[in-house]
Formats: C-alpha cells, structure tokens, sequence
C-alpha cells in the first residue's frame, strides 16, 4: 500500500513558507489593530443557508465551490468559503448592533473552495480580513483602502488597485435588467453557464472567465450610465480622497467582483507576478447584506486579502533572532548545559541544547544542521565560539558568559 498522500488542493506549510504565511498574518494584526478593528474568532462550518442567501445563489461559490455535508444530526452545513458572510451571520446572532455605536471587526483563517488548484489557487487557503458595521461614510472606504496599501507597504508588496461603483441596489438592478436584454441577443454564444445566469444575475456574466463570454461582454452595456447622481458624487468623493494620500488606482467600470452583496464601492488589489490569480486582496461595501439576512438596516463595507498569495509575493524571509546552541562537552556536564540554556531562554535568547552525546565533531554537526550562530561549550570552563568569524573566548564564568551574551550578541 502506498503512503497517504494530502487530500488535492490542500497544503503543508512549513519552513520559510511558514516563516511567510506567519509575516503576513502577524503584519495584518498589528495594521488591523492600528485601525482600532477588534478580532472575532469564526466558526469554520456554518449553515449552508448562510452562504446562499449572502454570497448568492447564482454565484460560482455556492454554484460549484462548496464543501458541503450532512451532519449527524441531519444539518445542511457547509466548509466556510469566505468570511463576510459569518461576520454578518455574527454581527446579528450576538446582536452586536445593541451596543450602539459602530463595529470594526478582523478576523484570520483557512477557507475552502473546490476549484482547480494551482499557483495561487487552493482547495483550502487562508485569508484575513476586516468588516465595518454601521458605517455609510464615504471616509469608511478611504480608510478600508489606506488600511490595506499600508499592509501591502509593511509587507514590500507591489500591486495596483482597481476601483469601481455599482451605485446602489436599485441602480443595480436596472443595470441587471439592460444586461438581461443585451446579452440574450448572445444566447447561443454563451457558455452555459452565463445561459443561466441570464435569467438569475446577468451581472455575473461580466465576471465570467471563459474568452467568448468575455468577448460578447466587452460591448455590453456599462455600469456608469446607470449609476445615480448620489452615488456617482460619492464616488468622486472617494477617488479624491485616494488623490489625496496619493494612492493610485484605475477606474474599471467591468469590476463587478464574484459575490451578490456588494453594492457601490468595489475594489481589487492586483498583481501581475502569480498569473490569473493575480487578485490579493479584494472587498467593497455591502449596505443590504445585514439586512437582507436578517438584521436591521445596517450599511457595513469590508475586504479579504489571501494570505498564499501574499505569501508568494513576499521577498525570502529569514529568520532573525540569532541562535545559540549549547553543546556539553561531557555526559556529566548535562545538567548544567540544560541549566545555562534555560537561562538564556529566560533572557529572551534562542537557544538549542545539542541532544546527542558523541565526539565534539558529531555534536558540532549537529549545532551546524540548526544553522546556530554561536556554539557554548559548557564542561568546567565556558566557551563562546562564533560560528560565522571562527572566533572563540572562554569566560571565567557561566554568569560572565551569559552576561556577555545579553549585553554584546543578543540582537547582533
Ligand atoms: P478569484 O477571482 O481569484 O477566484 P475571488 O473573487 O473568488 O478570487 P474573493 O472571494 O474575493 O476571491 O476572496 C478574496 C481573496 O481571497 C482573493 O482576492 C484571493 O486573494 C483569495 N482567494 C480566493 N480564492 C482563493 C483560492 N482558491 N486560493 C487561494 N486564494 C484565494
Ligand atoms: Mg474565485
């Protein structure tokens, strides 16, 4: 029988592609943090409904992304494919909304779509992401967008932004009417899954990917002459405001975004170094979804960025704490090998105990597989020998050692 294998799609992430998945995540924490959003923690399984009635029926998620199975208990329940929706489902349940105010909410973690992988594109991936509730300023969106352009900055990451309204939901769906009648003159021409969407969500056959439908799409009706006069200023608004902190961006009327709920602002980060799967980070506003779920009117924007394909984009990350690998020089010096490391620990100092007995020459071989900077002999007498100069002191004392240590090597 041949070795288990993981399941396709799925991912181990360990070595520097740990090292990079943890820089992004930590990075988005403390820039969350800096603009005062509070985590909540999500549930990774929730009711089926909950992604069909917010994400939308018609959408390639709920359409044929879905991990989806029947609990023991009967429950239609599905694998989270995104986090807007529980944050929403949330934001209800724990009626958040009573505390008055307004709510700025981040949350971390996997995801799970069945799509074909590749560079870029798992079965399961991880995204962080942040929601504002009960706020319709336009200066909600200015910051979401600053908020996410100081992420990419801390993590050296370059991208262009795309930017775009689909006015309000009533403009939206007079637009979804004169798309309705443009493209079924295109019926025949069309994959079969934009012959269902016709009915549905013409919207989402702007969205589609396959080259005819992206063809018969670039002469469809475009979204600007359908947009209110309110909307189209609080636009303007906003893309003054980006002028304003010099942030550039493209105006792209064919940017209607994947999902049901976005209503005005939509956005995309985007990059060109991974492919098609260019996008990192992607949000907008959704002042219906609160309600349209069940909550009181509630308008709230928000964003989810991909931690993997943050993490493909990063520059190599190392690690930068120095390591100190202890190696005593015999059996009996154990104890008090195991006892000067743990003092190093306890001063905020890396360090490895070399855990084989042998020749100083297979114990140094080990210290040299954890790529240690500094070796300490530890046997009546203490040395330091510093790995990358060849250099070696002996000290009179564990204490001055460890003192030296501290006060000369820690943050070399
Ligand atoms: P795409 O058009 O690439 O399929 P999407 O519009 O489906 O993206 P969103 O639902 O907006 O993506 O999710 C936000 C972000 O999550 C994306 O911009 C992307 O960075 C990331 N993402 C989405 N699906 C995947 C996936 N299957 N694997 C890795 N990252 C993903
Ligand atoms: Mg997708």
């Amino acid at each position: 029988m041949g070795n288990i294998q993981k399941v396709r799609g799925f991912q181990d992430i360990y070595g520097e592609n740990a090292r990079r998945y943890r820089l992004v995540v930590d990075t988005a924490r403390e820039i969350f943090k800096l603009y005062n959003f509070k985590e909540i923690i999500l549930p990774y399984l929730e009711d089926i409904s909950l992604f069909k009635r917010s994400v939308g029926e018609e959408t390639d998620i709920v359409q044929k992304e879905m991990y989806t199975f029947t609990d023991r208990g009967g429950r239609q329940i599905a694998l989270r494919p995104e986090g807007t929706a529980s944050c929403v489902r949330a934001y209800i349940e724990e009626k958040l909304y009573g505390e008055g105010g307004y709510h700025k909410l981040f949350y971390e973690g996997a995801m799970f779509r069945y799509e074909r992988p590749q560079a870029g594109r798992y079965r399961q991936f991880h995204q962080v992401g942040a929601e504002v509730f009960g706020v319709s300023s336009v200066y909600a969106d200015a910051e979401m967008i600053l908020m996410i352009n100081n992420l990419l900055k801390s993590l050296n990451i370059q991208t262009r932004l795309e930017i775009n309204t689909l006015g309000t939901f009533e403009s939206r769906r007079n637009y979804s009417e004169a798309l309705k009648v443009y493209f079924s003159q295109f019926r025949d021409s069309l994959c079969e899954t934009c012959r269902g969407r016709l009915e549905r969500n013409p919207l989402r056959i702007i969205d589609c990917k396959v080259e005819s439908c992206r063809e018969i799409a670039k002469g469809s009706p475009v979204i600007t002459d359908y947009i209110s006069e309110e909307s189209k200023e609080r636009f303007e608004k906003l893309l003054n405001l980006l002028d304003r902190f010099g942030i550039n961006y493209r105006v792209n009327p064919g940017l209607v975004r994947g999902l049901d709920y976005y209503t005005d602002t939509v956005f995309e980060f985007i990059t060109d170094r991974i492919g098609a799967q260019g996008t990192v980070a992607a949000g907008g506003r959704y002042d219906r979804l609160v309600q349209q779920l069940g909550g009181p009117p509630t308008p709230a924007l928000g964003f989810a960025a991909g931690v993997e394909r943050l993490m493909l984009l990063l520059d190599s990350v190392q690690e930068k704490e120095k390591l100190f690998s202890v190696i005593s020089l015999t059996e009996d010096q154990f104890p008090k090998a195991l006892e000067f490391i743990e003092t190093l620990r306890k001063n905020g100092i890396k360090g490895e105990l070399v855990l084989r007995s042998g020749s100083l020459k297979s114990m140094m071989k080990v210290a040299d597989k954890f790529k240690a900077d500094f070796v300490i002999f530890v046997s009546d007498r203490c040395e330091l020998k510093d790995m990358k100069s060849g250099e070696q002191i002996t000290f009179l004392s564990d204490g001055d050692l460890i003192d030296y240590i501290i006060r000369e090597l820690k943050t070399v």
